[in-house]
């Protein structure tokens, strides 16, 4: 089988599904590989590379789709790339089933199979290799701090110079999943003080091996609402964090958000009052932007300054950093591709016995199998 390569459609997105390092293993498991000139450009894969590893360069997206058995994105495809997937065609990458039921919809119709991404049960070890959320998280999350710290006047680490002694910059980061957590362990590399808050108090352990500091609400109730996830907290304790964060924001020069609950939008936690106490020339990064923002004063895509503090509101963190997430995007599908080829002979079997490819595969053969059962308890 082929598997086909584009490039990507979507404004600003500079990532691509495979990197060269990676063509050279596809083509040791039996598969052929073509790319859509250019399709690796802006992420400094030149198609120079792509053909040196053994991929075939084709000229243009239609010519891809002909081509290819299997094919590889990052973001979900557009209408107009949908409409050239023909019957029996396997599809890989991003979907969001549950945002998009009009997309879910057309997929069905052309009678294809997709594997989305997004629908990886995370909780299997066996998946972990597999889990492109989580790529994508750990390099948005070192991405934010660096556009803070881009935004930001001063240094992140202590100094005493013999021109006077600079403090820490101080990072308070709201919410530690992955992508919190790669922003504390990247804040603290810097050298900056760092505090965190979450919810799910059981992440407190990993705040400090990271080298930060687990700043608790002052209210009891558990946060977890299982699988390793949020929920929406009681209207007391929400009252209890923003007290808190009220006054974590008069002292913080940088604050990184990251909260999300699945399925609901994203929690309020940052108020306009709460901006406008904070330090001139501070800096928020709001990395629930695109789910509607933690700060209530983000826009969407965009860098503003309210009330003297940069708000920085991108939702195209990973793709800033598109060699990094390509690569690790690249390797998250080959080991996809593993899991679909154990018999290393260039056909990929989508196996709907195995937990992690029944999880992933949201439509078969112009079924709809999405949403899966829920997974056996481990
Ligand atoms: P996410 O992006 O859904 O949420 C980010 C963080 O925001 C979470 O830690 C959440 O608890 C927190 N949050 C939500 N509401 C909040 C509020 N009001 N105030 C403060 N914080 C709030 O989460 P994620 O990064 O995708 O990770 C979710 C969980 O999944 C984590 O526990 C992670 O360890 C787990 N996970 C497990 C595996 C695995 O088992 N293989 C893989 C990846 C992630």
């Amino acid at each position: 089988q082929r598997i086909g390569v584009l490039k990507e459609t979507f404004p600003l997105e500079k990532r691509v599904a495979t990197v060269p390092e990676v063509v050279e293993k596809l083509i040791k498991l039996g598969f052929g590989v073509c790319i859509e000139a250019g399709a690796g450009e802006a992420a400094n894969c030149s198609d120079d590379a792509y053909r040196a590893a053994g991929a075939e360069v084709l000229p243009d997206a239609a010519s891809v789709w002909a081509a290819a058995d299997i094919i590889f994105k990052v973001r979900p495809p557009s209408r107009e790339e949908v409409a050239q997937m023909r019957e029996g065609q396997i599809l890989i990458d991003f979907i969001w089933p549950a945002q998009n039921p009009g997309l879910m919809e057309q997929l069905a119709a052309r009678k294809t199979t997709v594997l989305a991404i997004d629908c990886l049960p995370r909780t299997l070890s066996r998946a972990q290799k597999m889990d492109a959320l989580t790529s994508m998280a750990g390099v948005s999350g070192y991405r934010a701090v660096v556009e803070a710290a881009n935004a930001f006047g001063r240094y992140f680490n202590g100094q005493i110079t013999a021109a006077g002694k600079v403090p820490p910059a101080k990072v308070f980061i709201a919410g530690a999943g992955v992508a919190g957590l790669a922003a504390i362990g990247t804040a603290a590399n810097l050298g900056a003080v760092v505090r965190a808050n979450d919810t799910r108090a059981e992440v407190a352990d990993q705040v400090k091996s990271l080298g930060g500091e687990f700043v608790a609400v002052d209210y009891e109730e558990e946060g977890s609402g299982g699988g390793g996830y949020a929920k929406v907290m009681s209207e007391g304790f929400q009252a209890a964090q923003r007290k808190m964060y009220a006054e974590q924001a008069k002292e913080a020069d940088i604050i990184i958000t990251t909260a999300l609950i699945p399925g609901k939008p994203a929690p309020k936690l940052i108020t306009a009052e709460m901006v406008q106490s904070m330090k001139p020339g501070s800096v928020i990064v709001d990395m629930a932007a695109e789910q509607g923002g933690n700060c209530e004063l983000t826009v969407p895509g965009q860098a503003v300054v309210r009330h003297g503090v940069t708000i920085i509101g991108y939702t195209d963190l990973a793709s800033r950093l598109a060699k990094q997430s390509s690569t690790l995007y690249a390797t998250n599908l080959l080991r996809l591709t593993e899991e679909l080829c154990k018999a290393k002979d260039g056909v990929a079997l989508v196996n709907m016995q195995d937990d992690a490819i029944r999880g992933l595969t949201v439509i078969k053969d112009g079924t709809v199998t999405w949403p899966a059962p829920p997974l056996p308890q481990a």
